[in-house]
């Protein structure tokens, strides 16, 4: 691997600035690296056009001292189930297989404005359902670390933003966009040893963003330092008139001081005692204390909290997610959009057998569960107490935030597993056990983010998740620096 891949965004946008090299070199190197590491399976489309024509560009306004920003030449992929303009957009189904979008989501717009290089789409489950990035209709995304690739089995690299994180962990970009509804961007960061962050809700639009669960996607951002999560973070957060559920107060970039001018001390954290549950791994565990201790060494005051409703998360969870995924999923009929069979004879069999053969099993699973639980007879007994206890678990962030200023839980229950054990079990207990720690932020809207620990001793990563109020970005970043100063997580494989 070319040497300035692995480079972080800052040292990469000076080179640029200072004439080191040229916006095409790096593009030429990416590509390169992209087609070296093309068997883990990181990408839907490469975008190879489009990137050499944006280097270009980036060239000449450097030559004329015009960069647009830090990101100017600087190569990123975006989760392909975000909207790219004259680029296919799939979500990883055969339902949009086809479909070229005739705009850019916000979140790629903004990137584009800013001089970012798009170099492709990434690798999703199927609409974003799944938490391995071993459901897409283009196949499975293979985790870099751990097994070789060309072995029958290897580790999975978690979902459903794998193919993002994969991306980034072989250095064929330097920041992706992938989304968070439950954790599908902190999941794979954990396994792939990157930062993920899932931002505040509304914090970055979702425009453009092709929807799971309305009420609890994010965009989300993987990296692999803080300060170029903070770099992606800064250029796209903000308003947006288009996307109603987005913030309308402006948003003040954030800047974080260099690593060894940050202190901690006296910042309360909070260890959630229910996060420890039954099928959390024992290295995970360690890690986990091991970093309550780093912490509190460095003068933060950590503390037990109580979080009683956390177990309850995954019911409520995948409760309300089938429910919107029911409505979601309804506009694909392949008449308007999607998907079509070749089926005449009536309306009703031409959406049947558009809709059977256009979604997987995952999709047509949780489109009739939805259905199901909002039937008149059971909306109240499923939606409406799912949406109460969802208040009920937001309640006990309130709760303790108003002990402690963050939370420090583990990002999964272990390091990646198996493909061959990950798939043994269904869509539905795959995600329970992914996703145990990730969700609940989803449902209280607050920020969180995954932060590259160590490696396991079958040399695996694990991560760990701070967690902090409404727009408490700045500070969780912050404290996930002053983590990342002090751990030293190595971030490359030795194989790439
Ligand atoms: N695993 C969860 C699900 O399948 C979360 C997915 C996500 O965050 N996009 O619903």
């Amino acid at each position: 691997m070319d040497k300035i891949l692995s480079k972080n965004i800052k040292t990469v946008s000076k080179a640029l600035l200072y004439g080191k090299f040229a916006p095409q070199d790096l593009v030429k190197s990416t590509l390169k690296q992209i087609d070296n590491t093309k068997d883990f399976n990181a990408f839907i489309t490469i975008t190879d056009k489009i990137a050499r024509e944006s280097a270009e560009k980036s060239s000449i306004l450097y030559q004329n001292k015009k960069a647009r920003s830090q990101l100017e030449g600087i190569p990123i992929a975006i989760k392909d189930n975000f909207c790219t303009k004259d680029v296919k957009t799939t979500c990883g189904s055969r339902m949009l297989e086809h479909f070229i979008p005739p705009y850019n989501a916000t979140v790629c717009q903004r990137l584009f404005d800013a001089g970012a290089v798009l170099v492709g789409k990434t690798n999703l489950d199927e609409f974003a359902m799944g938490s391995g990035t071993v459901d897409s209709i283009f196949g499975v995304t293979k985790n870099l670390w751990g097994t070789s690739c060309n072995s029958t089995d290897f580790h999975i690299a978690g979902g459903s933003s794998g193919g993002s994180a994969v991306a980034v962990a072989s250095g064929s970009c330097y920041g992706a966009f992938g989304s968070d509804t439950g954790g599908s961007t902190r999941n794979p960061a954990s396994y792939c040893g990157l930062v993920g962050l899932k931002p505040t809700y509304g914090l970055i639009s979702r425009l453009g963003l092709i929807p799971l669960v309305n009420s609890m996607d994010v965009p989300g951002i993987l990296t692999r330092t803080v300060d170029d999560c903070v770099t992606l973070l800064n250029i796209t957060a903000g308003p947006d008139p288009q996307d109603s559920t987005c913030v309308s107060k402006p948003f003040n970039k954030i800047r974080i001081p260099p690593a060894e001018q940050l202190s901690i001390k006296n910042l309360k954290i909070g260890v959630p005692k229910e996060y420890a549950c039954e099928y959390l791994d024992d290295e995970v565990l360690e890690t986990w204390k091991e970093v309550a201790s780093l912490l509190e060494n460095a003068g933060a005051i950590v503390t037990e909290v109580d979080m009683p409703h956390t177990e309850l998360s995954i019911a409520c969870y995948s409760i309300l997610n089938q429910c919107e995924v029911a409505s979601n999923m309804a506009r694909y009929d392949g008449v308007q959009y999607g998907y079509r069979e070749n089926e005449e004879s009536s309306t009703e069999k031409l959406y049947a057998k558009s809709r059977s053969t256009g979604f997987n099993s995952v999709v047509k699973h949780r489109i009739l569960t939805g259905n199901y639980f909002l039937l008149t007879r059971n909306y109240e007994k499923y939606f409406m107490k799912a949406m109460k206890l969802r208040r009920l678990i937001a309640t006990d962030f309130d709760h303790a935030f108003e002990q402690v200023q963050m939370l420090l839980t583990p990002t999964t229950l272990t390091p990646a597993p198996l493909y061959s054990d990950f798939i043994k079990k269904s869509n539905s207990e795959q995600c329970s056990q992914q996703d145990y720690c990730t969700q609940p932020a989803n449902m209280a809207g607050i920020p969180a983010v995954s932060i590259p620990i160590k490696l396991s001793r079958k040399k695996l990563p694990i991560g760990l998740q701070l967690l902090g109020r409404n727009f408490s970005e700045p500070t969780l970043l912050a404290l996930g620096k002053f983590i990342e100063n002090q751990v030293l997580f190595p971030h490359f494989v030795e194989k790439i």
